[in-house]
């Protein structure tokens, strides 16, 4: 690659042909602020906070579009360059509402970052403002675009990583708002609920519905047994909002927080989790011996993507597993067996999760998903919402011991932990299905090719019985639609396909923590945290969903074997195509 020297406020840095000045800064340690700009989401250069003097040249330079020339100086600090700024900020302010006190993003928010540190004056330019609805029409998400800066970047990552294209913006000039086609509500368009347009908003326009008041007062109802189940991603994340690194592993004090919420019962979703491999591995056995059975099979467990595959590949649907979600599992084996077990009445019973996803709050709606009669998941929270309750209750992950998962169903396997990241599930699931089929563990459990953060990764495995198993990992819908696309087409190589919605998996999804894009365009957070989880695995007892003893009671009490008629009624599911715009 050719390479290019240039100056940046007068240090010599030397960069790649078509590098862009915002990055080539970056190498020197100058940053740029940026409203629109995300790394490997959209660079648009519409907002002009990014704008640079390059000596020469007549005008301001949007550093986040403009590439780097032989010779370029840079001057990114400038009386100019600061009062543009400036006044690109107190032009947003003064179509904006400006109620931080209340705001879900206040005191995480890129514009009111940027409007102290620019010694903005929030009134200077007085006029008419927009007045918008807000949009609450699902289950999930509320668009408030009294707040919308018109960054666009929820707009991109819905499109270019999700190709969901859910939203674009509507009308023009002053009325230009962002929104669904012709004005519909998120409701009734093809909205996979994944929560991406949530993560990459620097500002407060786009929030989960909260639903900790619920959880509240279940907790504070005498007559109901208020059992959590937290998720795997969840544990590497939440640490965030207290100040812990990214990529740090707060399960003890997590657990700890749970219960100083008042819960009856805190347990594990990994339980779960190795559940679902428990079933899933043996369902794909069965149709691997079954040659009318629908091959690939291809993975059930984020709800962002199911909703994804019911809209746009409803022809496919024979695909999917039948297993229900981890999530779903717990529900349904809580409100069954456990309730059974302990004498306690499903209806009194109230079973939460706290999860890394906003799909998830459409999941728990789903139809068929009343093992006992009662919904499977009676509320699920995001890792935010959790914090945010934990927060309001004084309770701070950093002054908390840590504990232990409740027993007897608490424990889970470091396999089911990795359905965390991307490539988790197709690894927990091949050290599982290795070892049904050879009659022995494998020597070596890690499967390095389906780990990292490449859009689709593919691995073949060979089977002591002969059989040759191809199997592919994607992550984020752009790319699920590519593996979808060679099903359609009669052209897929391959027996399995693990599809998570979210880049990076779960331990990116739509309801983890916000990092502002000053961080995430310099530190690369999805690695961070799979790093956690894959350094758990490294050190864990029980490595195997089959080797976790809580499966071997499960099937001994209560379903006898996996896809057995009773684990049929109470594990899976059934799906249907979803009619929308
Ligand atoms: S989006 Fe930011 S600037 Fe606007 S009200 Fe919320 S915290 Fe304040
Ligand atoms: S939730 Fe996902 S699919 Fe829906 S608008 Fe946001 S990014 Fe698009
Ligand atoms: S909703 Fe958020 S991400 Fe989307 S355009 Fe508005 S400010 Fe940007």
């Amino acid at each position: 690659m050719k390479q290019v020297n240039l100056k940046v406020n007068g240090i010599p840095v030397t960069v790649d042909a078509g590098t862009r000045i915002l990055d080539a800064a970056r190498k020197v340690g100058v940053n740029i602020p940026t409203l629109c700009y995300l790394k490997d989401v959209t660079n648009q250069g519409s907002c002009r906070m990014c704008v640079v003097e390059v000596v020469g040249a007549k005008n301001l330079v949007t550093s986040c579009f403009a590439t780097v020339r032989e010779g370029m100086e840079v001057l990114t600090n400038t009386p100019k360059v600061l009062a543009s700024r400036k006044t690109t900020l107190e032009l947003i302010l003064s179509n904006h509402d400006q109620k931080c006190l209340s705001c879900v993003r206040s005191t995480n928010c890129e514009l009111q970052k940027l409007a102290l540190e620019y010694g903005c004056d929030s009134y200077k330019y007085q006029g008419e403002k927009n007045h918008y609805e807000i949009d609450d029409s699902n289950p999930y998400l509320i668009r408030d675009n009294n707040k919308c800066i018109l960054c666009r970047r929820c707009v991109a990552v819905c499109d270019k990583i999700q190709s969901v294209n859910a939203i674009g913006a509507n009308n023009r000039g002053f009325k230009t708002e962002i929104g669904s086609v012709f004005g519909h509500k998120l409701n009734e368009t093809g909205c996979v609920a994944c929560g991406q347009c949530i993560k990459v908003c620097p500002v407060g326009a786009l929030y989960e519905k909260d639903d900790t008041d619920r959880v509240m007062k279940a907790i504070l109802d005498p007559d109901k047994f208020v059992i959590v189940g937290t998720a795997p991603a969840v544990r590497v994340g939440v640490g965030e909002e207290f100040g812990y690194p990214i990529g740090t592993d707060v399960q003890g004090k997590m657990v700890t927080a749970c219960r100083r919420l008042g819960f009856d019962k805190v347990f594990d979703v990994n339980m779960t989790a190795d559940l679902t491999i428990m079933e899933e591995g043996n369902e794909l056995i069965s149709r691997l011996g079954d040659k009318n059975a629908k091959l690939p099979m291809i993975t059930s467990c984020s709800p962002g993507w199911i909703n994804f595959i019911e809209t746009f590949y409803p022809d496919l649907l024979d695909h999917l597993s039948t297993c229900k979600s981890p999530q779903q599992m717990f529900g349904a084996v809580m409100k069954t067996y456990y309730a059974e077990k302990f004498g306690i009445d499903p209806a009194k019973m109230v079973v939460v999760t706290v999860m890394p996803c906003t799909a998830k709050k459409t999941e728990v709606l789903r139809e068929h998903h009343k093992a006992s009669g009662y919904p499977d998941v009676d509320i699920t929270i995001t890792t935010r919402e959790f914090a945010r309750l934990l927060k309001r209750h004084s309770i701070d992950l950093r002054n908390l011991e840590e504990s232990e998962f409740d027993d007897p169903i608490g424990t889970g396997s470091s396999a089911g932990n990795l359905f965390g990241t991307t490539g988790g599930v197709m690894e927990a699931a091949l050290r599982t299905v290795a070892a049904v089929v050879n009659g022995r563990n494998l020597d070596k459990l890690d499967f390095k090719k389906v780990r990292g953060m490449d859009g689709i990764r593919e691995a073949t495995v060979k089977l002591d019985n002969g059989v040759t198993v191809n199997v592919a990992v994607a992550h984020s819908l752009s790319n699920a639609r590519k593996l979808m696309d060679e099903i359609r087409a009669g052209k897929s190589k391959y027996q399995f396909i693990e599809v998570m919605a979210c880049p990076g998996g779960c331990l990116n999804g739509g309801g983890q923590p916000i990092v502002p894009s000053e961080v995430l365009n310099n530190v690369d957070v999805k690695a961070l945290r799979a790093k956690a989880i894959y350094d758990k695995d490294k050190k864990a007892e029980i490595r195997q969903c089959h080797e976790n003893p809580v499966m071997k009671t499960l099937y001994k009490d209560y379903f006898g074997k996996p896809n057995s008629h009773k684990a049929h009624e109470v594990l899976h599911t059934t799906y249907s195509a979803q009619h929308k715009l």
